[in-house]
């Protein structure tokens, strides 16, 4: 492992397979850490605070954005979002490395304001495949669905951007890549 912790940046659409994949990563790598994101949207069933994420009011959400606390937030469907300063940091100064699961705008800004972060992209094989996924779920309703299925398509668009793109086809399959190329990096290649 190299000295200096790192920063891995996973985007891609919502029900790409993020959450799945980095559980299966994380659990085979270690030192590797997911950082809790903030957000105001209602937790789903089993979600708990603090765990999935730190849960906030919207007017809690606003006062943490007017004190800087966020590394970067952003509205996705009608909800903020955000990374806050103080988990990626703590966590990168315990000498972990960490995993940011973010959407497109959030990566850009995270890149942005880190270069050295590892940018991955986790695409589903086909749109149809993203949108059975979603409904197979059950968490989100059909209209809820239509507006994320819309947003994916803007970030599929964005996939070149990314360092990495990681077809998640299955997920062991590709919790595997997605761990080589983590290994990778870590030895500084
Ligand atoms: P969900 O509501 O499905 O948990 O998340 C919706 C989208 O927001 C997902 O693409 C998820 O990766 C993204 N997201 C979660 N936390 C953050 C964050 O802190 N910042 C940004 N930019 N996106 C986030």
């Amino acid at each position: 492992m190299s000295a200096i912790a790192k920063v891995f940046v996973i985007s891609g659409p919502s029900g790409a397979g993020k959450g799945t994949i980095m559980e299966l990563v994380c659990a085979r790598l270690g030192r590797l850490v997911k950082s809790v994101a903030a957000a105001t949207r209602t937790p789903r069933p089993g979600e708990q605070d603090g765990r999935e994420y730190h849960f906030l009011s919207r007017e809690a959400f606003q006062r943490s954005v007017a004190a800087g606390e966020f590394l970067e937030s952003v509205q996705y469907n009608g909800e903020h979002y955000g990374t806050l300063r103080s988990e990626v940091e703590d966590k990168l100064a315990a000498g972990d490395d960490v995993v940011l699961e973010i959407e497109l705008e959030g990566a850009r800004a995270v890149r942005a304001a880190m270069p050295g972060a590892v940018a991955l992209f986790i695409a589903p094989p086909t749109m149809a495949v993203l949108g059975e996924r979603l409904r197979g779920r059950g968490t989100e309703c059909d209209d809820e669905i239509a507006c994320r299925l819309e947003i994916a398509a803007t970030e599929l668009a964005a996939a070149h951007e990314f360092d990495y793109v990681i077809v998640n086809d299955d997920a062991e399959r590709a919790a595997a890549e997605v761990a080589a190329i983590i290994e990778d990096r870590r030895r500084g290649s």
